[in-house]
């Protein structure tokens, strides 16, 4: 199994309860799977294609439990040159123009009466922003194992819909960025923070972890190199001791929570955090009742070997 269908699997399996969420989904869903087709008259076809079944049977599921609407799946062999079977979920042309009204699609002053991307409230609660974003990821996303460097991508079948994508993450504060390739417009993100930020958000909770565990073994080994390779003066040595324990109480935080630690780590943990270049002896000064450097230096000597615990899967004691 490849990162990528494991991140697919993960968000197939994510439940949805509300209707709004439903609504954003299937809404995506069809925009993106591109299979919305006019018969004339107001008739339409309806489907929505993808190349892993769970995929489709969620949105059988969805269909089904929040319109009444019962698809069909078929499988769509591979042909000569892409020899990847593919799934379909279609919708019997009666139940078609009445789910594009439903999910707010019609608009008569559209091309073929359907609107290009949905109305704002498609997407009106955070819930539903997610909602649609992993949809649009389930149907013509692809993300890169973190071994092979970092990268993330939707790519969308117009420029209207790549923008409105860009703009639901955007409201969660991760940046991305847009090129035209082949005709898809996509959407995408390079930094490994924005890439595990955007995981975490559509739910992928187990791929975000094992993203995190592939790139702080990747960034210790590089530290490694730098240090190897240059020449090193104390202070690189505080910094990147500092970049460490960051790292660690971040890590230990994602784990267990902070708040799960003594007080007297958690306290330390949280001063070293909000103060990443303070020396050791100020760091000493802002903790309640304060404390020497040598007690500043065996309290993080004791988070530090909490997280290497934690990594190697090993009981902790707290
Ligand atoms: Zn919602």
């Amino acid at each position: 199994m490849s990162f990528a269908s494991d991140v697919r699997g993960e968000l197939a399996r994510q439940s949805v309860t509300d209707a709004c969420c439903a609504r954003s989904e299937l809404t995506a869903a069809l925009l993106c799977g591109g299979g919305i087709a006019w018969r004339g008259r107001g008739r339409y076809a309806a489907s929505i294609t993808a190349g892993e079944a769970p995929t489709v049977r969620r949105y059988f599921a969805m269909l089904k439990q929040f319109y009444g609407i019962i698809g069909q799946i078929r499988t769509l062999s591979g042909d000569a040159l892409n020899n990847q079977t593919r799934y379909q979920l279609a919708v019997a042309d009666e139940d078609a123009a009445k789910l594009l009204e439903a999910l707010g699609l019609l608009d008569e002053a559209g091309l073929f009466g359907l609107r290009a991307v949905p109305a704002e409230e498609t997407v009106r609660f955070a819930c539903c922003k997610k909602s649609f974003v992993r949809a649009a990821f389930l149907m013509c996303g692809a993300v890169s194992h973190p071994d092979r460097g970092y990268h993330i991508e939707i790519a969308a079948p117009s420029e209207a819909l790549a923008d409105f994508i860009a703009r639901q993450l955007q409201y969660f504060e991760i940046n991305v960025k847009n090129t035209c390739r082949k005709s898809k417009y996509v959407v995408y993100l390079k930094r490994a923070e924005d890439i595990s930020d955007m995981l975490s958000l559509l739910g992928a909770s187990g791929a975000m972890l094992a993203f995190e565990n592939v790139r702080v073994k990747k960034e210790v080994s590089n530290r490694v190199n730098r240090q190897m390779n240059c020449d090193n003066s104390n202070i690189n040595r505080a910094v990147s001791a500092a970049e460490a324990q960051i790292r660690d109480i971040r890590f230990i935080d994602s784990e267990i929570g902070l708040d799960k630690l003594p007080r007297s780590l958690r306290d330390m943990a949280i001063a070293r955090h909000n103060n990443p270049e303070m020396p050791l002896a100020e760091l000493g000064e802002q903790l309640d009742p304060p404390l020497g450097k040598s007690g500043v230096n065996a309290r993080l000597r004791r988070l530090t070997e909490l997280a290497a615990k934690l990594r190697s899967g090993e009981d902790v004691d707290l």
